[in-house]
């Protein structure tokens, strides 16, 4: 049984997202969506937050599940017994770091294989930054996330709006 683990930050879960895990559900036994509780980065959304939406987003899904984590990555991986570290690739700038990321998991950890899955071209240009950009700005984000996630967010931005919030300074621009 092969297990793989797709970790990531989803601030927010996108359709690119989605389309990286239907594929990989059927390549895999068990697919562990695992939600990087505290990055290094900005978020715009909480751990729970984001995990409650892409719970909501991989529901159909029977054999795949969600998790939060925190630490190394591929320690998380080991505890989960997954043999493999799944990613997404776009743009070409996508390939260095996961690249280099893929090299420093392998030194950390020999016995766990990263498979890398190419975006489809419709998500090519799809990234969480840019969607908490345009969504900030009050442009259609409809068709980049699913339905849940876009009223998710414009909850959020309406409740740090009305709080005064500078949501320049929380929505970093940088994934
Ligand atoms: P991270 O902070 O780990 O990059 P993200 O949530 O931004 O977390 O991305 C998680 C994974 O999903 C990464 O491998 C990323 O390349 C991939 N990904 C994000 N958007 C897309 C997309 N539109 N098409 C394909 N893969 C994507």
């Amino acid at each position: 049984m092969t297990t793989a683990l797709f970790p990531g930050t989803f601030d927010p879960f996108t359709n690119g997202h989605l389309d990286i895990i239907q594929r990989a559900s059927g390549l895999f036994d068990h697919l562990i969506i695992g939600v990087y509780a505290h990055p290094i980065k900005t978020l715009l959304l909480s751990c729970e937050e984001r995990v409650a939406l892409v719970k909501e987003a991989v529901r159909e899904f029977p054999n795949v599940s969600v998790e939060s984590y925190d630490g190394l990555t591929v320690e998380f991986a080991r505890a989960k017994g997954a043999q493999v570290l799944l990613r997404g690739l776009r743009v070409i700038a996508d390939f260095e770091l996961e690249f280099q990321m893929a090299l420093m998991n392998r030194a950390l950890a020999a016995e766990i294989e990263t498979v890398c899955l190419m975006t489809t071209y419709k998500y090519y240009f799809l990234s969480s930054s840019l969607v908490k950009e345009v969504a900030k700005l009050g442009g259609d984000i409809s068709g980049m996330v699913p339905p849940h996630v876009e009223a998710a967010l414009k909850a959020k931005i309406k409740e740090l709006d009305e709080k005064g919030e500078d949501r320049i300074r929380i929505i970093s621009l940088r994934e």
